[in-house]
């Protein structure tokens, strides 16, 4: 197993991306935190976890909350010794043209991405120095990472934000054995993109399949959706890569939309 006995806390795993990332972890050995919004919800794909022989635990962790962050990463240290992964996962999306666009949506972007980025990754940070063991801080970032659409300024802005926070985390966590990345993907079909789908339509004045098909799929090699299983691989690759040969990097995974 690539993450035996590994603590991993990942953000927003209550559902999509982070979820089955969650699942792929805890079959890799480790122990898995699901930090999430509603406790209810973490606490239930934590029993599911359970109940295959994995082992998790929920928490309810608004991201943008530094309280509510550093207790969580403090409760996790307490029950289980460390933290050696932080997936920072958590997100939302919203669809607007800029002059449509409020400074308080603006901000609900850049808080729950990067805020978030910033107080789990700190947490995370100072337990893996404590710890002495080092770790992986992946961030999910995303082919507006790098790429632009309409409609999406804040989410642009904040995934390509990402990419600044996880280079300075590989110079400074470089000395204590923290590596640092972000992964890249396409359109994957959660419950993120599934809304945007009837609101990109909506927006762009043209059918749902169309949306599909011209705009989420147009440029990758194959017409294909990226999933949450491809994503997942590409995680526990990054979370076990056992040397600081690999930080400070981004990973598109996308069907080959943005070539790097
Ligand atoms: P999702 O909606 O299925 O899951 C997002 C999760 O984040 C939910 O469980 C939600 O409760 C949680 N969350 C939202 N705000 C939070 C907060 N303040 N604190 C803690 N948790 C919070 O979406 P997903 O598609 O799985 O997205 C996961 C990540 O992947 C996001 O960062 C998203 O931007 C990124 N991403 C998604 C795609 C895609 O096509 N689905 C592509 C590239 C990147």
């Amino acid at each position: 197993m690539l993450l035996n006995q590994k603590v991993a806390v990942i953000t927003g795993s209550a559902s999509g991306i982070g979820k089955e990332i969650a699942f792929e972890y805890a079959r890799e050995g480790a122990r898995v935190v699901i930090a999430d919004l509603a406790l209810d919800a973490a606490r239930a794909t934590a029993d599911e976890i359970n109940k295959t022989g994995g082992t998790a635990m929920g928490i309810a962790m608004d991201v943008t909350s530094e309280e509510q962050v550093d207790q969580g990463i403090a409760a996790v240290v307490a029950a289980w010794g460390s933290v050696d992964i932080l997936v920072s996962n958590a997100g939302i999306q919203i669809i607007s043209p800029i002059v449509d666009l409020s400074l308080e949506k603006w901000k609900k972007m850049l808080a729950i991405h990067l805020d978030g980025a910033f107080l789990t990754t700190r947490a995370c940070m100072r337990a893996m120095i404590a710890s002495g063991n080092g770790g992986s801080i992946i961030y999910m970032g995303s082919v507006h990472s790098h790429e632009a659409s309409p409609l999406k300024a804040p989410y642009v802005s904040a995934k390509h934000g990402l990419i600044g926070l996880a280079k300075v985390v590989a110079k400074e966590g470089a000395k204590n054995n923290i590596r640092s990345n972000v992964i890249c993907p396409g359109f994957v079909r959660t419950p993120l993109v599934d809304k945007q789908i009837p609101e990109q339509a909506k927006q762009f004045g043209i059918s749902e399949a169309d949306v599909i098909k011209n705009v989420m799929l147009k440029d990758t090699v194959d017409g294909e959706f990226t999933t949450t299983a491809d994503v997942a691989r590409t995680a526990t690759f990054l979370a076990s890569f056992p040397t600081n040969a690999l930080t400070g990097q981004s990973i598109v995974v996308s069907h080959g939309w943005f070539m790097q």
